[in-house]
């Protein structure tokens, strides 16, 4: 296996793939720009940058129900980028995949329709103590509305998740369970086949928010036999303000309509009106169009390279990252699973972490400080906050060295 992985990596060639990020060309105050904020958002190759612009330039307008040529022409990649994201996570069918502004707005969604409509007084949802606050927040809401309870998975000292404390969660009242595929901010990959199929023989319908996993994690929804699958275009090389929800046919169909609007209807008078079929039913209004279409060419990105090289490639990164920093004075890494994206979350002893990021970013470093949107993760380990280097496929081992030179630095500086 080991070899296998390290023998993927191999096929990458890394400068000519960096050499598609006009962004990461600069220098940031004097050094050059070693961008570790990924988990937040990826930089976008100029092929996606590109056919932003090209949509603008050449065929701006609104899509669906226009017969002239640019109209057409929109349509056609619109939809076109709806059967790639079909084939990106393996979904049986393309009407499944319905965008939205993002995993925000795809957990809100299924909350609010699948789960206003199927929740009840008593029933529960379980999420996990892994979750990113989009991941959180809407299910409170829904609890609250519907007196339903929600449930935790614990969280264990290495970050993963506690699956025999899981399986005593789940009963008959369970509804909805629904975790990340990986944490933002300790890097887990959860074991979610696993999850899904326990909550499937407890009854329950699983929503997983894939916002960590576009980027890193091969995706089949048909082989994981997901019922809500969510990913963010900007997390995985794409635009911001674009992404789609999955969802399994049976459950759209059955589901109300999430926003009223034009596009969602089929039929409208004042006595009444029908709905369109899915995914419109869901795509209420004039789309987010020039970033769908161009989250196509992230996905041709990452189809070209190929993940699994990406993945084994970004494994060898983090490993070279724990390398270079776990015997730093007070270095305290944060999320030691073993199954991990790459992502590096750490504390150094007596620094604050607010002072290790700015002094990395006065060495061009780029990475994130503070609870990154998990206040209740943070809490379970009793910290304010941690340092996160999270890495994609253009990082090099050299930015590591700039990396952990800058963290030797801060040591020395601080202490
Ligand atoms: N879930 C996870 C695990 C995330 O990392 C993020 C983004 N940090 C979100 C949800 C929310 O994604 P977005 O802001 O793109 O809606």
């Amino acid at each position: 296996m080991q070899n296998q992985v390290s023998h993927t990596a191999e096929k990458l060639d890394i400068k000519s793939l960096r050499e598609e990020f006009p962004i990461l060309r600069q220098k940031v105050n004097g050094y050059p720009l070693a961008y570790f904020d990924n988990a937040a958002t990826t930089q976008k190759p100029a092929r996606v940058i590109d056919a932003l612009s090209t949509y603008y330039l050449e065929y701006n307008a609104n899509i669906h129900r226009g017969i002239h040529t640019l109209a057409e022409k929109a349509t056609k990649a619109f939809e076109n980028t709806r059967k790639s994201v079909q084939q990106f996570i393996n979904a049986p069918e393309s009407e499944e995949i319905i965008f939205t502004r993002g995993t925000t707005e795809s957990i809100n969604l299924v909350a609010a329709t699948y789960g206003r409509m199927m929740l009840e007084k008593g029933d529960e949802i379980i999420i996990s103590g892994l979750e990113h606050h989009s991941n959180i927040v809407p299910w409170q809401l829904l609890a609250g509305e519907k007196q339903a309870t929600i449930r935790v998975i614990p969280v264990q000292e290495d970050g993963s998740l506690d699956l025999n404390a899981y399986a005593q969660l789940l009963s008959g009242k369970t509804k909805i369970v629904a975790v990340n595929h990986a944490s933002n901010s300790l890097g887990t990959i959860n074991p979610v086949r696993q999850i899904i199929k326990k909550a499937h023989d407890a009854g329950a319908v699983v929503m997983i928010d894939g916002a960590q996993a576009g980027a890193h994690i091969p995706i089949d929804v048909k082989s994981l036999d997901c019922d809500f699958y969510t990913s963010s275009a900007h997390k995985f090389y794409g635009p911001t303000g674009a992404g789609f929800l999955y969802g399994r046919r049976e459950l759209l169909e059955k589901m109300p309509p999430y926003m009223g609007g034009g596009e969602m209807i089929k039929d409208v008078s004042f006595s009444g009106t029908t709905y369109n079929d899915i995914p419109y039913k869901f795509e209420a209004g004039t789309p987010n169009i020039a970033d769908v279409v161009a989250m196509n060419e992230a996905i041709s990105f990452i189809n070209q390279y190929g993940k699994e090289h990406m993945a084994a490639y970004e494994n060898e990164l983090l490993a070279y990252a724990v390398e270079r920093t776990q015997n730093l004075s007070g270095f305290r890494a944060v999320g030691t699973a073993s199954e991990k994206v790459s992502i590096l979350s750490f504390l150094i002893d007596g620094i604050h972490s607010y002072d290790i990021g700015q002094m990395l970013d006065a060495r061009g470093v780029a990475v994130r400080t503070g609870h990154h949107c998990t206040q209740p993760l943070m809490d379970h380990f009793g910290i304010e906050g941690t340092v996160r280097a999270s890495l994609a496929v253009y990082n090099t081992k050299e930015e590591i060295d700039q990396f952990a030179e800058g963290l030797e630095r801060v040591i020395k500086f601080m202490k």
